[in-house]
This record gives C-alpha cells, sequence and structure tokens, in this order.
C-alpha cells in the first residue's frame, strides 16, 4: 500500500502450535506436521488436513481459506498473494505468485484527476482500487501442481466454519472497527459485518453463508467457478457499480469478464542470498520483500553485529534497511513490465561498495538509489529507469506457515491490501474486494505506475531459509512495507543475537525505511534502548502502532519442530503440531 497515514496494522498469520483441546499458545515443539495461524480455526483447520493424510500445501490452503471467514478484513478470494513452498523430495524451493493484476483497460493516468494524483483515501474505498483477484487461481495452481488433495477436501472445513459460525472477539470487533468507514459506504458490507453501522458485539456470531456459499462452488467446479460464471459476473457487477449505500459516491472501476478468465498464476523462482552460513530464499519480483531483505542481509554480513552493543547492532540494521529501501523504491516492480536490475542488487560486490555508505556512528539522512547496474552482470537489462519518488506504505494482510511429517513446508502471506480492502463486499458471496491497485505509484515516470495487465509491486516476504541443504527456520508477516523491516529484524535477532524464535519475535520492533522518522512500536519510546538509540540520532515516528504480526517455524536439529507466531501482538497467535512433544 502506498500511502501516508498508517492505520491499524492487521495481519491473518498461520504459525501457531497448540494441541487440540488445550489452552491456546504461541509457542508449540512436536514432531509430525505443523501449523502456525492467527486463528484458532485456521490452524484447526490445517491440522485437520493433516491428520488426514495431506501435505503442507493442502493444510496452507485450508487454513488460508479459512482465514478468509476468521480474518475478512485482511485476506481472502477477493486479494492475492504469494506463497513459497519447500519441496522436501526434489529439495528445491518454488514460489506461486498469484498478485492481483490491473484490469486490461488500466492506463498509467488511472490514478491521475486534473493533473495531480487522485485523493488517496477516497481512491482506497473504490472499485478503481480492485485488481483481478488471483487467490482462487493460486490456490489451484499450488493444489494441482504440489498438493495431494481437491479443492472439494480442502475448503471443507472453511465451509464449516462459515456455516457454523464463529465468535466475534475483541479482536475482530477492533478490526471491524479499523474498518467501519469503509464498510458503511457499502450495503453489502454493512448489511454482513455490521449492525446498525457498528461493529458486532464481542461474544455474538458471525455466519457467512455467502462466503459458504462460494466455497462450495470452488469446491464443485474448481477455479473456473470463480473466473467465469455468476461469481465473475458478481465481480464485475460490484466493481463497475459499487453496492454503495443512500446517497454514497464512489468512484467505479472497470473489470470485465475476459480480465478474471485471462487471469493467471505465475510459477517463479524465489531470489537467493547467502547469510553466515544460511541460505535465505526470498520472495521475487513483483514482491520487493526477497530482494529488499537479501540486500539488507548482504550489507549487514560485513559487519560483526553479535560483538557490538546492542544499539550499535540495531541501528545497523535500520542503516541497511534504508538504504535497501532506497534502492527497492527506485528500481522494484513487476518484472514482466520493468527489467529491475535484481542480479545487482543482490550481488555481494555491490553490497560491499554500497556499505561505504553506511555510517556506524549516527543515524543516516535519507539516502538516493545506489547504482547496481555495474554489478549487474546481465546485458538484458541495459537501462536505468527514472528516479523514484518514494512513498510510505500501511499495513494489514496475513502470514502463515504450516509443515508437514514428510519435510514439505509452505510460507504464505495473501492479502486484499489496506484493512477492509476496498471496503466492497461482493453481493451474494460475502467476500470482500481488493484496493491492491492502490500499491501502485499514482504518477510517474516510475517502473511502477499501473499498466494494463501489471501486477503492482508488493511487500510481502514469506522467506524460507535453509542451512546445508535443510530447512532451518521460515519466518513472514503481515504489515505493508513494515513486512521487510519486521522479517529482517526477525532474522538478526534469531541468527546474529542468538534469540530463540519467540524472543526474536517478540522484541520490540523497529521500521526504518528511508525516512527522516523510525516507525516505534507503543511503548517503545523512553525505554533504554529507545534513548541508547536516540543518542545515535534516531527520532520515532508520532502515534505509535503495533507492527506486524509474525508467524516462524523452527525445524530444529533434532528433527522436532518448533512453531512460533506472536505471543502479544494481535491477540495471542495460535500453534498446533500433530503431536506434540511432552
Ligand atoms: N499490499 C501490501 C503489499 O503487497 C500488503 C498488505 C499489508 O501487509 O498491509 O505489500
Amino acid at each position: 500500500m502506498t500511502h501516508a497515514a498508517r492505520r491499524l496494522a492487521f495481519a491473518c498469520s498461520i504459525v501457531l502450535i497448540i494441541p487440540l483441546g488445550q489452552a491456546r499458545t504461541p509457542v508449540a515443539s512436536g514432531t509430525g506436521g505443523a501449523v502456525a495461524t492467527i486463528s484458532e480455526q485456521a490452524s484447526q483447520s490445517a491440522i485437520a488436513i493433516l491428520d488426514k493424510g495431506g501435505n503442507a500445501i493442502d493444510a496452507a490452503i485450508a487454513a488460508a481459506a479459512t482465514l478468509g471467514v476468521t480474518d475478512p478484513y485482511s485476506c481472502g478470494i477477493g486479494g492475492g498473494g504469494f506463497m513459497m513452498i519447500y519441496l522436501a523430495k526434489d529439495k528445491r524451493v518454488i514460489t506461486v505468485d498469484h498478485r492481483e493484476t490491473a484490469p486490461a483497460s488500466v492506463t498509467p493516468t488511472l490514478f491521475q484527476e486534473n493533473g495531480k494524483d487522485s485523493d488517496f483515501d477516497a481512491t482506497l474505498a473504490s472499485g478503481a482500487s480492485v485488481g483481478v483477484p488471483g487467490t482462487v487461481r493460486g490456490w489451484h495452481e499450488a493444489l494441482s501442481r504440489y498438493g495431494t488433495m481437491s479443492f472439494r477436501q480442502v475448503l471443507a472445513p472453511a465451509i464449516g466454519v462459515a456455516t457454523k459460525g464463529f465468535e466475534v472477539s475483541e479482536n475482530f470487533q477492533r478490526m471491524s472497527a479499523g474498518s467501519q468507514k469503509k464498510l458503511q459506504l457499502f450495503s453489502s458490507s454493512s448489511a454482513l459485518f455490521l449492525k446498525n453501522g457498528k461493529p458486532l458485539a464481542v461474544g455474538s456470531v458471525l455466519k457467512n453463508p455467502g462466503m459458504a456459499r462460494a466455497y462450495r462452488d470452488i469446491a464443485a467446479q474448481g477455479q473456473k467457478a470463480f473466473y467465469q460464471g455468476p461469481i465473475a459476473r458478481a465481480i464485475v457487477e460490484a466493481v463497475g457499480k459499487p453496492p454503495v449505500a443512500a446517497g454514497v459516491r464512489v468512484r467505479a472501476g472497470a473489470i470485465t469478464l475476459a480480465d478474471l478468465a485471462n487471469y493467471e498464476a505465475r510459477i517463479r523462482q524465489p531470489v537467493k542470498t547467502t547469510y553466515r552460513g544460511y541460505e535465505v530464499y526470498g520472495m521475487p519480483l513483483p514482491s520487493s520483500g526477497g530482494i529488499a531483505i537479501g540486500e539488507a542481509l548482504n550489507l549487514l554480513e560485513g559487519h560483526n553485529l553479535k560483538s557490538l552493543p546492542r544499539a550499535s547492532a540495531e541501528h545497523l540494521t535500520m542503516e541497511a534497511s534504508r538504504l535497501a529501501f532506497a534502492d527497492r523504491n527506485a528500481y522494484l516492480a513487476d518484472p514482466e513490465y520493468v527489467d529491475a536490475p535484481v542480479a545487482g542488487l543482490l550481488s555481494k560486490d555491490y553490497a560491499a561498495r554500497r556499505r561505504t555508505q553506511m555510517n556506524a556512528e549516527r543515524a543516516g539522512p535519507k539516502v538516493l538509489a545506489g547504482d547496481p547496474y555495474p554489478f549487474q552482470n546481465d546485458p538484458s537489462v541495459p537501462q536505468r529507469p527514472q528516479a523514484a519518488r518514494l512513498l510510505a506504505d500501511n499495513a494489514h494482510t496475513t502470514h502463515l506457515t504450516v509443515s508437514d511429517k514428510d519435510g514439505n513446508v509452505v510460507a504464505y502471506t495473501f492479502t486484499i491490501e489496506s484493512w477492509g480492502g476496498s471496503g466492497i463486499v461482493v453481493p451474494g458471496y460475502g467476500f470482500l474486494l481488493n484496493n491492491e491497485m492502490t500499491d501502485f505509484d499514482f504518477s510517474g515516470p516510475h517502473p511502477n505506475v499501473p499498466e494494463a495487465g501489471k501486477r503492482p509491486r508488493s511487500s510481502m516476504a514469506p522467506t524460507i531459509v535453509l542451512k546445508g541443504g535443510k530447512p532451518a527456520f521460515t519466518v513472514g508477516s503481515p504489515g505493508g512495507a513494515t513486512i521487510i523491516t519486521t522479517v529482517l529484524q526477525t532474522i538478526v535477532n534469531h541468527v546474529d543475537f542468538g534469540m530463540p524464535m519467540d524472543k526474536a519475535i517478540n522484541a520490540p520492533r523497529l521500521s526504518q525505511r528511508n525516512d527522516a522518522a523510525t516507525d516505534a512500536e507503543p511503548g517503545f519510546a523512553g525505554s533504554a534502548q529507545a534513548l541508547a538509540l536516540e543518542k545515535l540520532g534516531y527520532k520515532w515516528r508520532a502515534k505509535p502502532e503495533e507492527i506486524g504480526a509474525a508467524n516462524a517455524i523452527v525445524f530444529n536439529a533434532d528433527g522436532t519442530v518448533t512453531a512460533v507466531s506472536e505471543g502479544k501482538r494481535h491477540g495471542v497467535g495460535s500453534a498446533l503440531v500433530q503431536k506434540s512433544a511432552n
């Protein structure tokens, strides 16, 4: 998401391990498969599928579909995402890009009105912000290529939750309140998620028969049920003539039946870098996540972080992030439209040169992008794009992670972009449409301007880390552009500071994205750590908010797995293992 005001961050995450019937816990260890998600029902769906003999891919889709019911403001079939899969038999990592695309009618001036950028907040809740959803197609590709079960099998648990309903928690109510203004604009959305225009009471049961119907149609007819036929027609109608409440006017969009029928997911090779003996696999373009994290790790590798005082090591981590963000903002966009200098940005030689711009003693000023082209070693990428404007990002989404008894691993981040997406529930089908088009830069020249069929640049960063060719850990988070800093910080906490993963995740988060001010979480300012960083020149952004909702699985040397979710953020996560270790 590309804009100023950061609102409440939110995410659906699956990385949590809790034996069924026991108290919910954010950390669990055991053997067999493991799942961690922000939603207990979603974790249980994954375990149910693993227990029936499904693999990690089957279970991840079952969990994701359930999150679409229990965390509808963050994710669902109205959006898109990036799934990273470690295939144990082949010992390789692949990714399924099912990012939303711009409809065929889109031009670079989509978000220009009278020569100026369109109003951002008005654009967020509009048909024009909706990209062609990719989630169902992504699930189809993942299931048919790497799964073992049918849509009918993996969607069954989510259909159960949508039909029977789930209890509204305080966290759900908070999320409803965060989306309330947007939901009120659309009659289909307020009818489903609000009562008398207000969030549902804590403890009330929310059923979503429309969502159950959409899933049943997909279970019966496969992905075509979504991309052709009644659901597709309902999407076209909702985008072209948004179902607004009386007296409300919003901008319409122009997704056609052909846009939906033509949507394709992409199987992409991950980006890879090495870091202190680990092999770090990251999400490639059109996500900037893997490249920015890889570049920052390469910059940090030249410093012995663990020998430094904590504040100095954190300062260097933020400087590395600052430099990586300047490059990310300047160069990265959909690789089918832009020749981004990925090899140069990830080269260790480029890092060695760029590292000279890190001031070890002081928080640096805003920096310009570096020049990775001399390090590119790829003659197919000859041109420098125009200099870029830097944009702030927002934060809402879901990350989940699942492993199975055979050693397959899934790290999956998916989203409808901002909290509550476009605010438009597709009438009759109970899911919110994304507003992913706002992840494009509104004006150019810039590699990431809107174009027909293009995928907006993302920050999502599902990450799988190997050591000696075997999975060591996986980590990911929601949080818009803060995803990059959350994943980077968690890796540094775990690898450099030697923190167990639960401590690495629960540590206070900071996010420096080449801005004058740095994001810190509520309660951080005034702490000893904050004061130590202030002495190095750090200033904290006003109105601190929770950053991210990370999930991880650690693959222990003794063959057990430890799944870790947030202990405090976003409510407590829920982790389950097939067989808990006692
Ligand atoms: N739309 C964001 C992205 O792709 C993710 C949404 C979020 O986490 O807030 O980077």
